[in-house]
């Protein structure tokens, strides 16, 4: 394995602050070189976001970083031990299996991890050989990017390389490595390893770096006196927090994850681990999108209930820590309001109406209208991207222009089949829209129901042409979906219902 003393790391200071904890928290271990490496796509927003070179992924020398043939000077690559919960039962130890971790490098924006994703066996692969497949990759490289575009939080995907490298799932495809950043990819299976294990002071020293390093809120809310001064039950809450949140955008914006075990879950909140997801495209809460997930665990309607099953092994791991177990339960019970809060907003926000709550502390009226309106969408299976961005331009149509109004509305209504239901849920719609700005509301509906989602069909279509040696499709996604919101008129199609064949597409845990 040669060391790079070439860029990307000629400009980039590195960090290793996980390596810093010592072995029991990783093993030291070098990726696995795969041949004849190409690029298949960078991502130039988040280099400028973080502030990196632009250069640093043109050279030969990125190329051969990016795929795990060259380790950059100064990384100091790690596959972390962790533990956790899948589907509902103890998994044991897992760990890093086909993910290694170079370090973190600075940024504008605090310092990053940065990950190799299929970068080759590990100590933790078990039965897996440690690489990624072309197909899942471009869906996770795709979707980490679609997902900040909406503006909800997730590991972030910097390139993707491939390999004509031969990889055995249910067909022989291809192996590919995706460079993932984020602040951290500390999951609650880390904190549950060393609470099964018994590893107390491991667990202590793990949840001091996270505060330290990434939620230093939790220091100010404890010396504040904020959760009785405990700083790791201050920990627990802003976990809770941040789950709620980002389940909250995930129901709101129709994303099913698919594999919400506690291992793919992070303790900064952020979207990890994309594996069978998918955007709903008609709405039917009851959606299984994982077709391994043959109970239906993580269907759709079920991810609140179950991001809160999963805070629950986190709240038991570090229970030993907070010492305290009403306390414990205090905040894990906090899930129960800042949820459906959070939702609430997320929602109102859809229809362009404030969050209101009545002076009896009732909610308003967009909760009633919200779930009625869910409710009606279900029976239907309304297309749920296409519905939210047709009502945001009916709103937005000035009804001066009453010909463009109308049409705005009737096509609306077109996508319901029972007309005298929607007509109803309408008509009350109307009654809270005619009660203020209209044409602001539709801005702002503008702003917070996407055009754009990588429906799984849109996905397939770039996977398939990767196959055939062209990457043209993932970057016209990638870029399409980093500003989600705008028009792109160029990409019309990529905002229609649909192809019946979409349907048909069936996305396992074989990845
Ligand atoms: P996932 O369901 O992808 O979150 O993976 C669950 C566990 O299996 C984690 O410990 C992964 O690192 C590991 N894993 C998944 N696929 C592979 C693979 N092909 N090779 C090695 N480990 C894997
Ligand atoms: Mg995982």
């Amino acid at each position: 394995m040669s060391t790079l003393k070439q860029p990307p790391s000629e400009t980039l200071v590195w960090r290793n602050r996980f390596a810093s904890l010592g072995e029991t928290f990783f093993t030291h271990l070098s990726p696995s070189p795969l041949p004849a490496p190409y690029w298949i796509s960078h991502n130039p927003l988040l280099l400028s976001e973080l502030g990196w070179p632009t250069q640093g992924l043109s050279s030969p020398d990125a190329l051969l970083a990016f795929s795990g043939c060259a380790i950059p000077e100064g990384a100091v690559p790690l596959a972390s031990v962790y533990s956790g919960h899948q589907f509902g039962h103890w998994a044991g130890q897992l760990g890093d299996g086909r993910a290694l971790s170079l370090g973190d490098v600075d940024s504008v924006q605090g310092p990053q991890e940065i990950q190799l994703k299929g970068a080759g066996p590990t100590p933790y692969s078990r039965r897996g050989d440690g690489r990624a497949v072309l197909r899942s990759s471009i869906r996770e490289y795709l979707c980490s990017e679609a997902m900040h575009g909406l503006g909800i939080a997730s590991t972030r995907a910097l390139c993707l390389t491939g390999s004509p490298q031969p990889v055995r799932r249910e067909d022989i495809e291809t192996a590919a490595v995706l460079t993932r950043v984020a602040p951290s990819f500390v999951r609650f299976g880390h904190f549950e390893h060393f609470a099964a294990n018994n590893q107390l002071k491991d667990m202590k020293t793990l949840a001091d770096h996270v505060i330290n390093h990434h939620l230093p809120e939790c220091v100010t809310r404890a010396a504040e006196g904020q959760h009785q001064g405990n700083v790791y039950a201050a920990l627990l809450q802003v976990v809770t927090e941040r789950t709620a949140l980002m389940l909250a955008q995930w129901q709101a914006v129709g994303f099913c994850h698919g594999v919400m075990n506690t291992d793919n879950m992070s303790v900064l909140g952020l979207t990890l681990d994309y594996g069978p997801f998918q955007f709903l495209d008609g709405f039917n809460p009851s959606h299984i999108c994982n077709h391994s997930d043959h109970q239906g665990r993580y269907a759709y309607q079920r991810q609140p209930q179950v991001a809160y099953w999963n805070l629950f092994c986190l709240g038991q791991a570090l229970a030993p820590l907070i010492n305290d177990q009403e306390l414990t339960l205090a905040v894990l019970e906090s899930y129960k309001t800042i949820f459906p809060q959070a939702f609430d907003c997320a929602m109102a926000l859809k229809l362009g109406l404030p969050n209101e709550v009545t002076a009896l502390g009732e909610p308003g009226p967009a909760r009633e209208l919200s779930e009625s309106l869910l409710a009606l969408m279900a029976q239907e299976q309304v297309d749920y991207t296409v519905f939210w961005r047709r009502l945001s331009h009916a709103v937005a149509t000035p009804l001066e222009t009453t010909d463009a109004s109308v049409a705005a509305w009737a096509s609306v209504r077109d996508l319901f089949l029972d007309r005298p239901s929607w007509d109803q849920w309408h008509g009350r719609y109307a009654t809270q829209l005619a009660l203020r700005d209209q044409a602001q509301a539709g801005r702002s509906m503008l702003a917070h129901n996407p055009k754009y989602v990588l429906r799984n069909h849109l996905a397939e279509i770039a996977i398939r042409q990767a196959k055939l040696g062209d990457f043209s499709e993932v970057e016209t996604l990638l870029t399409l979906l980093q500003s989600p919101f705008d028009e792109h008129p160029e990409h019309e199609a990529y905002a229609e219902l649909p192809p019946a064949w979409a349907s048909t597409i069936e996305i396992s845990c074989s990845s």
